[in-house]
Formats: C-alpha cells, sequence, structure tokens
C-alpha cells in the first residue's frame, strides 16, 4: 500500500525543554486504521498538532502524499479531517446548524452543503438527531457529531485523538463500528488510544512511550515476537524467586507490580516445572497467551497503567 503520511526524525520540543517527541520516524498506509498506543504525556497530542498543521515541530520533515506537509499546510488542510481530544462543538447549536459552521469554514454552502450533511447523518446514524442541541446528546452521540463534522469536506484521511476516552464500553465499541465503516469505504484513519483493547482494533500500532517510538506493527505480529506465552508468579520473595527461574530455566524474567514475570515458548511446561522445583517459593501462578499489555511492558519496561 502506498504511504499517505511519511514521517522522518521528527522531534519537538515546546519551550526549547526537553523533546516531548524524539527522532520520530513512521510511516501511515493508504486505507489503514493506524493506531498511537502511549500512556498520558507520552506525546500523542503532539504528534496529532503536528499532522493536523496547528504545531511546527522543532525537526524533522512530514510528507502527506509525497508533498511536504510542514510547507504546503492550507493545501494539506483540505484533505485532512481532525477529531482533537478536547470537544469542539457548540454546545447551545443544533447538530444541524453546528455541521453548517463547519461546512462554511470550508467554504461550502447552499444546498450541496445541506445534502452533504444530510448524506453523513444518515451514514453515522444522526439523521433523526438533527435538531436536538448538542448540549442534549449524550458523550457517544457528541463524539460522532464531531466525526460528521470533520467528514464534510471528504478528507483522504481522519485523525482522531482519543475519540473514546470518556465513553463507556458499549459506546466505544458503536465508534468503532464507524471507524470500520469508514475504513471500508477507503479512508485511512490515525487514532490515538491509551487503552490496550482497542489498540487491537487497529491494522498496525505504534508504541509511544515518552516521545519515543518503540515498536511499529501489527498487533499480532507485536504479539507473536513476545515468545510464546506470560507465565505470572507470586511470591513472597519474588527476587529470589525471579534469581531461580532464570538459572533452573534461563528463561528471561521481569518484576513488574509485585509480580513476576516470565516469557516463555512453553508456558505450561514452565509452569509445572517451576510448581514441582519451587513448591515452597510460589504463592500462585497464572499462565496466558501475550496480550499488548505484555508488549507494551515488553517494550518500554513498565505498564501502561504506570
Ligand atoms: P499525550 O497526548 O500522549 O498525553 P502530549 O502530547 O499532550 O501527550 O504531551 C506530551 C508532553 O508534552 C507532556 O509532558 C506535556 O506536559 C507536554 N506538553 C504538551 N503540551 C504542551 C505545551 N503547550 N507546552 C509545554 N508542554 C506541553
Ligand atoms: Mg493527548
Amino acid at each position: 500500500m502506498p504511504h499517505i503520511i511519511e514521517i522522518k526524525n521528527l522531534t519537538h520540543s515546546y519551550q526549547k525543554k526537553i523533546p516531548v517527541l524524539n527522532n520520530l520516524s513512521l510511516d501511515i498506509e493508504q486505507g489503514e486504521i493506524f493506531g498511537l498506543l502511549g500512556p498520558n504525556g507520552s506525546g500523542k497530542s503532539t504528534l496529532f498538532k503536528i499532522l493536523s498543521t496547528l504545531l511546527f515541530p522543532t525537526k524533522g520533515s512530514i510528507l502527506f502524499e509525497k508533498k511536504d506537509l510542514l510547507n504546503s499546510r492550507e493545501e494539506v488542510r483540505k484533505h485532512i479531517g481532525v477529531v482533537f481530544q478536547n470537544p469542539s462543538l457548540d454546545k447551545k447549536l443544533s447538530v444541524f446548524e453546528n455541521l453548517i459552521f463547519q461546512g462554511y469554514l470550508y467554504g461550502l454552502k447552499g444546498k450541496k452543503l445541506t445534502q452533504k450533511i444530510n448524506t453523513i447523518l444518515e451514514k453515522l446514524d444522526l439523521i433523526t438527531r438533527k435538531n436536538d442541541k448538542v448540549e442534549i446528546l449524550s458523550g457517544g452521540l457528541k463524539r460522532r457529531v464531531e466525526i460528521a463534522k470533520c467528514l464534510l469536506h471528504n478528507p483522504k484521511i481522519l485523525i482522531l485523538d482519543e475519540p473514546t476516552t470518556g465513553l463507556d464500553p458499549s459506546i466505544r465499541a458503536s465508534l468503532w463500528k464507524d471507524i470500520f465503516a469508514l475504513k471500508q469505504e477507503g479512508m485511512t484513519c490515525l487514532i490515538t488510544t491509551h487503552l490496550m483493547d482497542e489498540a487491537e482494533f487497529c491494522d498496525r500500532i505504534g508504541i509511544l512511550d515518552k516521545g519515543y517510538l518503540m515498536a511499529l506493527d501489527t498487533p499480532s505480529h507485536l504479539k507473536k515476537n513476545i515468545g510464546g506465552e506470560v507465565v505470572t508468579f507470586k511470591s513472597k520473595n519474588i527476587n529470589d524467586l525471579s534469581q531461580k527461574l532464570k538459572k533452573t530455566f534461563s528463561c528471561s524474567t521481569k518484576i513488574l507490580d509485585d509480580e513476576l514475570r516470565a516469557e516463555t515458548n512453553n508456558g505450561s511446561d514452565l509452569l509445572t516445572q517451576a510448581l514441582k522445583t519451587f513448591p515452597q517459593e510460589i504463592e500462585s501462578v497464572t499462565l496466558s497467551k501475550p496480550t499488548l499489555g505484555d508488549v507494551f511492558i515488553q517494550k518500554t519496561g513498565h505498564s501502561l497503567e504506570q
């Protein structure tokens, strides 16, 4: 697939302080759902502000369809739709009025604009709420109106900054259905999240930590590369058990949140052997397939929640 966005050696520092994005290079493929996964403060919104042409980076280059994004910002803006982390709707206006004003900003008007709005509202299942004031809508519907707003000018890529934060799981799921439907129509979506289960929905993900890109691949490849399975032990003397397991079974171990995690190709074997060899030291043990949470820990040395 051709690349719609190519980011090379991007670095950004606010007020000349420590960089919050560090020499980041990544490409977004046409038509994919790309997820940027990282904890709060990892630089996701900063990258979004740069990509949406609102912030000029300290260093680096970005191509949008092979054009220099940083030097053709007016042109690029015509082709991107942005849903920011903070709500951008006028609560006192109706859904329709919000969309009308957005349309004006893009130079759309008259019958063409009204038709476009109706089509989008139909598509996003918002048509019955067209004349409702935004302030009476639920959080999930408001988010959908935000998406409707940024579709008006037929963008080639949608960039969404934590679009599901603060929403109930069922509403999050319905928003993801909208995102999948847009992908079906050929839309490229770039989405940030700090939620592991959402990252699973993406075609590819980048793991961002403290402004560094720590991993970049499909969720399944990232999980596969971790090894077979993860065995998690609880013990009163966790450091001691860690040393013993390493020495006896030559497995890699990591202590996190009072738990000892071992990654291995054959989890059930390790689990059984460890229980047999160190019955006194082990309080409890669980076996699981690697999750993106495990990938995150392996790549960054800490859990996403930390
Ligand atoms: P995320 O979206 O992943 O939570 P941000 O990009 O918002 O991360 O923030 C990355 C870092 O940059 C944080 O340490 C944050 O405090 C800092 N930061 C964000 N915006 C500004 C700003 N306008 N001025 C100074 N520092 C900022
Ligand atoms: Mg953010």
